[in-house]
């Protein structure tokens, strides 16, 4: 997501903030009711990928306004992935969502941090304030147990929370994983995004920017090979959590891959995919990618790779948290 300064009705906007924060998750724990539909936690080797919805509401451009080059065909396939985006009039209903991936020793990596308070950079044209800091509260999630946050781009509605009021990182003990690239761009490009977050993480130490593809969490490192063997087929609790370069949305997007073994991984997307319909064709692009062309060939590559992997979609901003391929 991103949005054109200044050009939008915040009142418009923020229509849909009553809806924030819903009743759909069930994050206690690592436990999976048995009747729930679309369960917000997903096991993944030795990980629980937990969804965690920051906010929701309408955007401030029709479906048809913000994506270009969708078929009707298209649209009507979207309405099979994603029912609930289409609101009334033509309107566009999204969920801002970040992931918690707890890891074992009750350690966690976060993937992105939502619209942020009252007044953060989203608050212009996104639902504020979003409820971050409840759901990581009702989830179990002490933000002094985060050690790593992922913002897979600088959006303001990717990196809200990254940062309290006070303008002091929110998790105290993490290193916040920024593309070089991204940084790069941002500040050849004067964005409001230095100033309210990449100059206070930096100040405190706490920006760790890397350069293309890197392992974050992983089990071959710590275990080593003796341990990796003892585990064996029955006892996979393995895996790693990995960032991979997704350019297009933004110049320094990335995604993270959250591996437990063969055919059981969840790739959190970030805004390689905004909505069902870039799901239905790649080729659809959305009005505020950064590189249209490099977005669409990434995105092709992105979901290739998830159907040849069986992994579970976990997006930022469909109206559920995960989703599978066909
Ligand atoms: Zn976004």
């Amino acid at each position: 997501m991103s949005y054109p300064n200044g050009s939008v009705s915040r009142r418009t906007l923020l229509l849909g903030a009553a809806a924030v924060g819903g009743g759909a998750l069930a994050v206690g724990g690592a436990a999976r009711p048995a009747h729930a539909k679309d369960p917000a936690v997903r096991r993944v080797g030795c990980f629980d990928v937990i969804a965690l919805r920051d906010a929701a509401g309408p955007f401030f451009l029709t479906s048809d306004a913000a994506f270009i080059g969708a078929s009707g065909n298209d649209w009507r396939a979207a309405r099979r992935i994603d029912p609930a985006a289409f609101g009334p009039d033509g309107t566009w209903q999204l969920d801002f969502r970040c992931y918690a991936i707890r890891r074992p020793g009750d350690r966690y990596t976060l993937v992105d941090t939502g619209v942020g308070p009252e007044g953060s950079p989203a608050s212009s044209w996104a639902p504020v304030p979003g409820a971050l800091p409840r759901l990581l509260a009702d989830a179990g999630i002490d933000v002094r147990r985060v050690d790593t946050v992922v913002l897979t781009h600088l959006h303001e509605d990717h990196a809200g929370w990254a940062v309290t009021a006070a303008g002091v990182p929110m998790f105290p003990n993490a290193r916040y994983v920024v593309q070089q690239r991204e940084l790069d761009v941002l500040e050849a490009g004067g964005s409001q995004m230095l100033g309210y977050v990449v100059r206070p993480l930096r100040a405190a130490g706490q920006l760790h920017p890397v350069d293309g593809a890197v392992v974050l969490n992983g089990d071959a490192a710590r275990d080593g090979r003796h341990n990796a063997a003892r585990r064996g087929a029955a006892g996979r609790r393995g895996g790693r959590v990995r960032v991979v370069p997704t350019p297009g949305h933004t110049p320094g997007h990335q995604s993270v891959v959250v591996e437990g073994g063969r055919h059981d991984q969840v790739v959190v997307t970030g805004d390689v995919l905004v909505h069902a319909v870039q799901i239905a064709d790649p080729d659809v692009a959305y009005r505020y990618e950064a590189d249209q062309d490099l977005a669409r060939s990434t995105r092709r590559r992105l979901l290739a790779a998830a159907r040849r992997d069986r992994a579970l979609l976990a997006t930022a901003h469909l109206n559920r948290p995960f989703v599978a391929l066909d």
